[in-house]
């Protein structure tokens, strides 16, 4: 298993043990120093003066460096001092006395020998602090220390072995070496290949540095992992480490953040050392949001700083390294809207690979992966299976796997059978009902056959971008999507904006045409042909009834007045009404037309759940009008993941 080199649990428990031990040792020297049998203890200047005038005083030895005194009492005036407890004849009865000035003690120690009450030895002598004493002045330091350990190993969350008070500044990432047999590598990841042909520059970089260095070329510092939780945003950077066969260094976003003012900055100070010690080495943050969340725009209201400091540090850090220092540091994220924009700028995170929630048959390949080590009986269909799960991410599946051979246990059968990974699926199901969307069978069609509208329209208006591809795979809170490539150009005509806005609403059309009812499906499109309506009227002058008219004004953009009357206000809104109906009965009619062709595609979306422009053209034929751009990518089949696309989701907002 992972070796976790700085995480050793040994360290902080090593100095608390010995800090017992030393306690111990103290207590039992107490205890037993109490228990002996000499008769000592201590006694006042007063009482001092009074044994000597009395005669019980034997000796002297005086220390003089420590102000103090012993004071040997006659054993057979033991009994006057010590009471009851000089019962049986003591070696030699000793008291300690506090001296206050050492001159007053020789003046009344020459006043009792000369009136003969005192005539034993009188020594002077140096003594060094004992045991006891060292351990009664430094036990209190002891006890706050061990408390101190005691209190930040609970809030280090004791499990990780690390966190010591020793440990607090030291990074918290579990390291794994290279060369391990159980390593992670491309196989395990099922699905995502555009993701994987993303990071697969990186692996050869780190497999051969000097390839790219010789030529001069520059390698990303970092990569941005960008998706739903349980997507294989970890899986995949750990497979880039195996692949590459280097060190990987994971940690959370959230380790960096403790209550200790400077702790996280020291992490990540701590956590680069580290890393260009291993170099070329991985360092995966997971949940960088937890650092790198924008900082406060309102220096007023003070805001995190201690989060703020963790990441300048971090960005420090990452312009401090060279591109060539063979430290690549890989992030993800669910979240790249809320991220810093430092973190993003060129040089740092400037590249994301976006990782999805598979489809069908990605779902079918994780399935594949996660049943490698599964016994399974021969009724199992992973077809099926893959049917079953739509929205489910990778761990969702692979939590699947898991529960149906834990079902399958439970009774205590030889192999896994289909039962067994339905009773799983419905389990999941419940579980992530409340987290995230499930499709019914009937959401999903509804869904197709909105998307099927978007692509139809799409495909015979001639105007509109050029699809590339649809999916109804959920993703966060859009439904479906629909991707096209636009094509370029710096004026739009008002045929342009208005067959877009047709194959816009075409996704309401279809649902109104061929399911009966409406639904909140098209929430999102409708917003954006409304405001693109508007904009048509009210800025760029192509309304019948306003002609040339352009309300918006550049030199003050927060107007709180409407540059036009009342009037002008409602004749506006008449006009985008009827140009909205327009579009859409245009739409409507289009729909009708190829009526079968949209049903045949939305089955296709039901099935395989995302289809491209090659399915679409499969079943419409050629499109009519093969624009400029769609010769591109017919020419050049790469051309869809280099160049600019335009995603139009259809979102639901809670
Ligand atoms: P994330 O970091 O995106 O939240 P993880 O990488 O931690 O997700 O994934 C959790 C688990 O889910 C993985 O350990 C793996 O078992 C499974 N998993 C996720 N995606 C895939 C995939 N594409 N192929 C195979 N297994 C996957
Ligand atoms: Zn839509």
């Amino acid at each position: 298993m992972a070796d976790n080199k700085n995480n050793k649990p040994g360290n902080g428990f090593r100095i608390t043990s010995i800090i017992y031990i030393l306690l111990f040792i103290g207590f039992g020297y107490i205890l037993f120093k109490d228990d002996g049998s000499e008769l000592s203890g201590e006694a006042s200047y007063t009482d001092f003066k009074e044994y000597m005038e009395k005669g019980y005083v034997s000796d002297l030895v005086i220390y003089p460096n420590m102000n103090t005194m012993d004071m040997y009492i006659k054993p057979d005036s033991a009994k006057y001092v010590f009471g009851n407890r000089a019962t049986q004849p003591q070696i030699k009865p000793m008291l300690t006395v506090g001296v206050g000035s050492l001159d007053n003690l020789q003046e009344f120690i020459d006043q009792t020998e000369q009136s003969g009450t005192f005539t034993g030895k009188v020594e002077y002598r140096k003594r060094s602090h004992t045991f006891t004493d060292i351990l009664i002045s430094v036990f209190p330091f002891v006890l706050i220390i061990v408390f101190w350990i005691l209190i930040t190993r609970r809030m280090g969350g004791g499990a990780g072995g690390g966190g010591g008070v020793f440990n607090v500044g030291k990074s918290k990432a579990r390291v794994y070496e290279k060369g391990q047999s159980d390593r992670v590598t491309f196989k395990d990841v099922a699905g995502q290949a555009e993701a994987k042909t993303e990071v697969e520059e990186i692996v050869e970089f780190l497999k051969n540095p000097k390839k790219y260095t010789d030529l001069g070329g520059k390698i990303p510092k970092g990569a941005l992992l960008v998706g739903p939780p349980g997507t294989g945003k970890t899986l995949l950077a750990k497979a880039v480490a195996g692949e590459a066969d280097v060190p990987f260094f994971s940690l959370s976003g959230s380790d960096f953040v403790e209550m200790f003012v400077g702790v996280g900055a020291s992490r990540v100070r701590d956590l680069f050392r580290q890393a260009k010690e291993k170099s070329p080495c991985i360092i995966f943050i997971d949940e960088i949001d937890a650092v790198g969340r924008a900082r406060g725009k309102n220096p007023a209201m003070g805001g995190n700083d201690e989060r703020e400091n963790t990441l300048n540090q971090l960005l420090t850090e990452m312009d401090g390294f060279g591109t060539n220092s063979g430290v690549i540091i890989l992030a993800a994220t669910n979240r790249v809207d809320i991220l810093d924009k430092a973190l993003l700028r060129a040089g740092r995170f400037d590249r994301q690979i976006h990782l999805d929630l598979p489809d069908l048959n990605e779902r079918k390949e994780v399935f594949g992966v996660h049943l490698r080590n599964i016994k399974l009986s021969k009724d199992v269909d992973v077809d099926l299976l893959a049917r079953q799960t739509p929205g489910f991410s990778g761990a969702d599946i692979a939590n699947v796997c898991n529960e149906a051979a834990l079902i399958a246990a439970r009774h205590n059968k030889k192999k896994v059978e289909k039962d067994d990974f339905l009773a799983a699926v419905d389990r999941i199901v419940g579980g992530l009902e409340k987290k995230t969307k499930v499709m019914t069978a009937e959401e999903k069609r509804t869904i197709a056959l909105h998307e099927a509208g978007h692509a139809t329209l799409s495909w015979f208006l001639e105007y509109a971008n050029p699809l590339i591809k649809v999916t109804i795979v959920p993703r966060g809170r859009a439904l479906g999507a629909a991707w096209y490539l636009p094509e370029e150009r710096q004026i739009t005509t008002k045929e342009q904006m208005l067959d877009e806005m047709c194959a816009t609403l075409g996704g309401r059309a279809a649902e109104e045409l061929f399911i009966g009812h409406i639904s909140t499906g098209a929430m999102n499109d409708l917003e954006r042909v409304t405001k693109q309506a508007y904009g048509m009227i009210a800025y760029a002058g192509m309304g019948d009834r306003l002609p040339n008219l352009c309300y918006y004004s550049s030199t003050d953009e927060y107007a709180f007045q409407k540059p036009y009357s009342d009037k002008t206000a409602e004749l506006i809104d008449e006009e985008v009404k009827t140009l909205i109906a327009q579009q859409y009965e245009r739409g409507k009619q289009i729909l009708l037309e190829h009526q079968e062709g949209h049903h045949q595609l939305a089955q296709l979306l039901i099935e395989r759940e995302v289809i491209m422009a090659e399915d679409v053209e499969k079943i419409f034929g050629k499109r009519p009008w093969a624009s400029r751009s769609e010769e591109i990518l017919r020419d050049d089949k790469t051309a869809p993941e280099n160049a600019p696309v335009v995603e139009n989701k259809d979102k639901v907002e809670p």
